[in-house]
């Protein structure tokens, strides 16, 4: 389905190198850089290297790299200061706001957000 590995979103550019960003965290399974438009003074994205398209077209084998995401959402946000709390968001499909098709984690955080977000 995808010509190159990292899928051919723009999020997959930025996996593959092709375009820049502003890389906080690697490894073998996701990375996560801030994002372009942040909506808090501190807005990162937690991204798997596998393309998956939306949390709605998961399957059971990627239970081990969502979880291993949650867990770096934890170690960047604890090496980025934010010691009073966060908040981590899944934009799923049309009615969830999502842009880019390749799922990704948002961290927001160094602000007092609301709830409901609106
Ligand atoms: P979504 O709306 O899909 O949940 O979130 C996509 C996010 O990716 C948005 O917050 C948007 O600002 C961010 N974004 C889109 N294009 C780029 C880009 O080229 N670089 C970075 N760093 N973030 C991007």
């Amino acid at each position: 389905q995808f010509a190159k590995p990292g899928g051919d979103t723009i999020f997959g550019k930025i996996i593959r190198k092709e375009i820049p960003a502003n890389f906080i965290y690697e490894d073998d399974q996701c990375v996560a850089f801030h994002d372009v438009a942040p909506q808090a003074p501190v807005h990162f994205l937690v991204v798997p290297r596998k393309p998956i398209i939306r949390l709605a077209s998961v399957e059971e084998p990627d239970e081990g790299v969502l979880g291993h995401m949650l867990v770096v959402v934890k170690k960047v946000a604890k090496m980025l200061g934010l010691i009073n709390g966060y908040r981590v968001v899944i934009n799923d499909g049309p009615d969830g706001g999502q842009s880019v098709y390749h799922i990704h984690m948002h961290v927001l955080g160094q602000r007092q957000l609301g709830w409901p977000p609106g």
